[in-house]
């Protein structure tokens, strides 16, 4: 039997993702969720720096935790939440690193700065993290592929279940694009046995 493979989120993520779900659901009753878990050390907050030492499994324990304490729809609902959050507790600190800030993503059409943006963020994941990700474009759709997926990171479910993943991805579309709202949905999931986790983008703004 081969070991499973370990892969990584930079600790700033990690520590971004536990800070933003802490702040969804206030933190008396985030203690008690980690303290509650089989291995809470796994949830403990880290440095935040860009090592590569947060593994993909406390991602998604989190996410089954958040589920199993809250409910499944709630729960999921709280991961969205969560990762809508990301953004400004701290994925943003990733500007200056990435160069975002650079861009004169101002002059853009919004058109061209939806998919500069979306490069970027994919470009964020795949240098900073295990996390592998690729963009495709259909004639109606942007696609956001996870192809190596920290937030189903081994789970099993019906559902699509990467909710943090897709508030993340709106947040950042809409500060990306200066304030425009897309339609998104998870459509595959590898937790529900499919290739990778895919999210649908409308290429029109809902608005
Ligand atoms: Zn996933």
């Amino acid at each position: 039997m081969s070991e499973t493979p370990k892969f990584y989120y930079p600790n700033r993520m990690g520590r971004v993702v536990l800070q933003s779900t802490e702040q969804v659901i206030g933190p008396d009753r985030f203690n008690t969720l980690i303290t509650s878990t089989d291995n809470p050390d796994l949830f403990r907050l880290p440095p935040a720096n860009l090592n590569k030492q947060f593994p993909f499994e406390a991602i998604s324990a989190l996410q089954a935790a958040i589920e199993a304490a809250f409910g499944v729809p709630a729960g999921r609902n709280i991961n969205l939440q969560a990762g809508r959050q990301c953004l400004d507790k701290g994925l943003k600190q990733f500007d200056p690193v990435l160069g975002i800030a650079d861009l004169p993503l101002r002059l853009m059409p919004v058109g061209m700065k939806f998919r500069v943006g979306l490069d970027v963020f994919a470009r964020l994941f795949n240098t900073y993290s295990d996390q592998v990700v690729n963009i495709r474009s259909t004639p109606t759709h942007m696609l956001w592929v996870i192809e190596r997926c920290p937030v189903c990171w081994e789970r099993k479910t019906d559902a699509p279940c990467c909710q943090l993943a897709q508030g993340l991805l709106e947040e950042s579309i809409f500060w990306g694009t200066g304030g425009r709202r897309y339609h998104i949905e998870e459509v595959e999931c590898i937790a529900m046995g499919d290739p990778a986790c895919v999210f649908q983008i409308d290429k029109q703004p809902l608005d």
